[in-house]
């Protein structure tokens, strides 16, 4: 819900904007961290959700880690502040000079995702005269549940080392003198709703981590990834249940004595906490269908187009809120996978209405472009 002062403020900005409320990603933020707390749980902030500054140094300062998947990321969060110690690294692709900044800047831990990643980090840590600290992020062909374009634990996806190269994993981090195992990575995907998943996930961690110690291994960390999802058809639900995410695997981890838990959590510290902000340029009623037609488009906000993402939409311009017409709600980007949203009942919309776009914390910003030789997407923040 927006104030009539948020309104106010609104209508003195140039659109379309992202509008930042930093209270509700403080009151976020602090209910993570207490509830991971409760379990003795480490929590990294994964950065790709969104890398605005205003929002990495509050993440920051709650004493969260960063969780990177490109060099740049682990050179942005050392910037902003974050502790090296308590820098991850993952991806299925990192380069050679990925690798090898990442080991100048002495990060916590590569999650490595596989054997041949295993030997080329091996190989330039040797160069350098540094023993690199790694996990091995497996692919535990847990079903995630979630949208088939966010999964990733699936035996079919790209991500981590399969069960069957494990073998071969082992092989190689004894062999290897400039590497040290840590422990182990999970991330099986992107929304997750069903906290039924993670209890899947949690049985196939304890199997393996048990099958590194009978191989002579110490699992020191159980990294379990991220992927909480939050409620976008209820934009006004803010603050996730991280109590009951934690529980889960405070309940059935079989966490050893002098193992740490890991996440790595994007989308729900950062999601709810923003609303894309645009106005009507036009609305065009036809016979088959009414369009309006905003400032914004998927050059603003790419999650609709890239993957038939849902988002609430408002017009926050009408304070009746009776009238409803059904519209397609689109941008001006020259492709039809340009609009955000298919026959949405709002208020009866004139030109010049502004119209938020909710739940667009995450993956939002950082997925904008400039096609159509678009401008940079502007920022407001509240408080
Ligand atoms: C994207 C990503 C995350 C965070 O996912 P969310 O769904 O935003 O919580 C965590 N870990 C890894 C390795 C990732 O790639």
């Amino acid at each position: 819900m927006f104030s009539n002062k948020d309104i106010t403020q609104f209508a003195e900005l140039e659109t379309p904007f992202y509008y930042y409320d930093l209270a509700l990603l403080q009151q976020t933020l602090d209910s993570c961290a207490v509830a991971a707390k409760n379990h003795g749980f480490h929590v990294h902030y994964a950065m790709k959700a969104n890398f605005n500054h205003r929002l990495l140094d509050r993440i920051k300062a709650t004493g969260f880690g960063a969780d990177c998947v490109s060099g740049n990321e682990v050179k942005k969060a050392i910037e902003r502040g974050f502790d090296r110690n308590q820098i991850v690294f993952a991806g299925v692709g990192k380069s050679d000079r990925e690798i090898n900044e990442a080991l100048d800047a002495d990060i916590f831990c590569f999650n490595v995702e596989s054997v041949q990643e295993l030997e080329v980090i091996n190989e330039l840590a040797a160069k350098k005269n540094k023993v690199a600290k790694v996990a091995i992020r497996i692919n535990p062909n847990v079903d995630a549940y979630t949208h088939h374009n966010i999964t990733t634990g699936l035996d079919e996806n790209k991500f981590g080392v399969n069960a069957w190269d494990l073998p071969a994993c082992a092989d190689a981090l004894r062999q290897s003198a400039s590497l040290e195992f840590v422990g182990i990575h999970f991330h099986i995907g992107s929304q997750i709703t069903n906290l039924d998943v993670y209890k899947s996930l949690c049985v196939k961690v304890n199997e393996f981590a048990t099958w590194f110690e009978d191989r002579g291994f110490v699992v020191r960390i159980l990294n379990v990834g991220g992927g909480l999802g939050i409620d976008y058809h209820n934009p006004e639900q803010q603050v996730p249940d991280f109590a009951s995410y934690f529980k889960i695997f405070g309940d059935f981890l079989e966490k050893r004595d002098n193992q740490e838990v890991h996440f790595e959590l994007g989308r729900a510290l950062v999601g709810q906490c923003s609303s894309l902000i645009s106005k009507v340029l036009y609305v065009k009623n036809g016979k088959k269908k009414n369009f309006i037609i905003l400032d914004a488009g998927m050059t603003e906000l790419m999650r609709p187009a890239l993957y038939q993402a849902y988002h609430q939409i408002e017009n926050i311009s009408k304070q009746d809120v009776s009238a409803a017409v059904k519209y397609d709600v689109v941008g001006p980007i020259c492709e039809s996978t340009d609009c955000f949203g298919k026959e949405v009942l709002l208020q009866e919309t004139q030109r010049g209405d502004l119209v938020a776009i909710r739940s667009t914390g995450a993956y939002g910003e950082v997925m904008s472009s400039h096609y159509n030789l678009r401008e940079n997407v502007r920022v407001a923040f509240g408080e």
